[in-house]
């Protein structure tokens, strides 16, 4: 029976069927805008992990050697069952997740989207004829898959985050074993459901919900698992990395992001505004991509803050399935509490609250986890969040006034993943773009992300990209086939 007609008994599904938990335990998903429980679902832990990688490993052999144009029917009558599920699926990331269901719907084009351009591009992963510097032998390379995957996703964008990993993976050969973020498996096993009704072979694509860390190690531990690929925490990434050290896997890593939004004084200031309200308030500000520092030149400061300030003060905050609402909840009471706490650094070094700075209770809203649109100034380098990933909905404006200075003080992070650059000079939107050091850079705007796009950081934000060719390499392993011949 369909995951999305079973509101309450859930079951996880590898080897090609639905499972309940070995030992039969079960965890509760909950609507972070209301507190209600949405389903039970399987509590997995290592043995469910094992098996599945059974399933995986058993699929890999035929499943790699199909021809990549028979795998592609596949993922496209998968993204067929997803794209006529569309809604239904919205809505389920909407109530688990708790972001408007416009943003939900978003998701799901590039849910659709990854599975088609991939199952395209698979069939364009050429190898090469080398020339040959020596007579009697000719030096050719051909791409193979890497083998089993393992795929942890963080819960902030539950359904994107699948495809961004299962989609290149399928569609070069690989088979995978995910483990969704216990936050959202309901997402993971409703989209997982698609895979079933494309009647991909079974043991292909796996989903595991449980415990993290014995999933994780389970993952790690195997050595038919050769590669990790990994959304979510820094933290969490670093001890992903370590037991990836013992086997060697290969591994993918898209981490925290910390990054600024510079707007000089030559910029379109009302087109800027837009953009970074709209990036801000994204997701209520659970967005690895989000501007998590606004530095705005000294000259336009005042503008640029209040109105900022109108648009936070003027968002309609709820439950995302209601109509109008523009931004939803905080995922759980531990985000509100990292929120609050973060801010009430900021305010007592000095931080000055333009809006919004409390939890909003009034109403229906006490029944969630909803923090106010807010907007801070007078922020400066010592404080929390210059150096923190706030994740939540928190702008936090700096005054800048040159172009180095300002370059300097968007660096000085650990993180690397993106930046956005607001100015009318091209030569300036260069000049500082080569020198941030981030993996994107939005100019005059904030649409980063795409199918075909290669979506990733650098320094402590992660490892390889998704999405465009470069997502796919990052399953394909390149072999040599050294040929001596013997051509006279
Ligand atoms: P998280 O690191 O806490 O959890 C991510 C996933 O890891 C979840 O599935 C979780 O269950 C799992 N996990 C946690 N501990 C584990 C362990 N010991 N072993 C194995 N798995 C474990 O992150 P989160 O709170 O879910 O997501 C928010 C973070 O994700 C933010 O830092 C955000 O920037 C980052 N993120 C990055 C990108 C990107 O593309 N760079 C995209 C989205 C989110």
């Amino acid at each position: 029976m369909s995951q999305l007609a079973t509101p309450s008994e859930r079951k996880m599904i590898y080897g090609g069927d639905w499972r309940p938990a070995l030992d039969g335990a079960t965890f509760e998903s909950i609507n972070p805008a209301t507190s209600a429980v949405l389903g039970r679902v399987p509590n997995g832990g290592s043995d469910d992990t094992k098996a599945a990688i059974d399933a995986a490993a058993a699929a890999f052999p035929k499943w790699s050697r199909l021809p990549a144009a028979q795998r592609a029917i596949h993922l496209r009558r998968a993204a067929d069952r997803l794209d006529a599920q569309r809604e239904a699926i919205a809505r389920t990331i909407t109530l688990e997740e708790g972001k408007p269901l416009a943003e939900s719907r978003n998701e799901m084009r590039l849910v659709v989207d990854s599975l088609h351009w991939y199952a395209e591009e698979a069939r364009r992963a050429y190898g090469a004829w080398i020339p040959d510097p020596m007579p009697n032998r000719r030096l050719l390379t051909i791409r193979e898959p890497v083998g089993v995957c393992g795929a942890i996703i963080p819960w902030n964008v539950p359904a994107a985050m699948i495809m961004r990993k299962a989609a290149p993976a399928l569609a070069v050969g690989c088979t995978m074993v995910l483990k969704p973020a216990e936050q959202t498996p309901i997402t993971a096993l409703v989209v997982a459901e698609a895979f079933l009704q494309a009647d991909l072979p079974p043991g292909v694509f796996n989903v595991v919900t449980g415990d993290p860390e014995p999933i994780g190690k389970s993952l790690l531990g195997d050595e038919r698992v050769r590669k990790i690929s990994f959304t979510g925490s820094t933290a969490v990434g670093r001890i992903l990395l370590r037991g990836a050290a013992e086997h060697i896997k290969r591994v993918s890593m898209e981490l925290g992001g910390n990054a600024p939004a510079i707007l000089f004084e030559d910029c379109d200031l009302d087109k800027a505004v837009d953009n970074v309200a709209a990036l801000k308030f994204l997701n209520a500000g659970q967005a690895c991509i989000t501007a998590n520092r606004i530095y705005v030149q000294r000259s336009i400061h005042d503008r640029v803050a209040g109105k900022l300030a109108a648009r936070a003060a003027a968002l309609k905050v709820g439950d995302g399935t209601r109509d109008g609402v523009a931004m939803g909840p905080l995922i759980e009471e531990e985000a509100l509490s990292k929120v609050a706490a973060l801010v009430g650094d900021a305010r007592e070094r000095g931080a000055s609250l333009l809006t919004g700075g409390a939890r909003l209770v009034e109403g229906d809203l006490a029944k969630g986890t909803f923090y106010a649109p807010t907007v801070l100034t007078d922020m400066r380098g010592d404080m929390r969040m210059a150096k923190e990933e706030i994740f939540g909905p928190v702008a936090t404006l700096y005054r800048f006034d040159t172009e180095e200075e300002v370059i300097a003080a968007a660096n000085d992070v650990p993180y690397g993943l993106s930046a956005y650059v607001f100015t009318g000079s091209m030569s300036r939107a260069v000049r500082v773009g080569e020198r941030l050091e981030v993996g994107m850079v939005g100019v005059n705007d904030i649409r980063i992300g795409a199918a075909e796009a290669p979506f990733g950081g650098i320094k402590q934000s992660g490892l390889g990209r998704e999405g465009g060719r470069e997502g796919m390499d990052e399953y394909l392993e390149t072999k040599l086939l050294a040929l001596g011949l013997e051509l006279g």
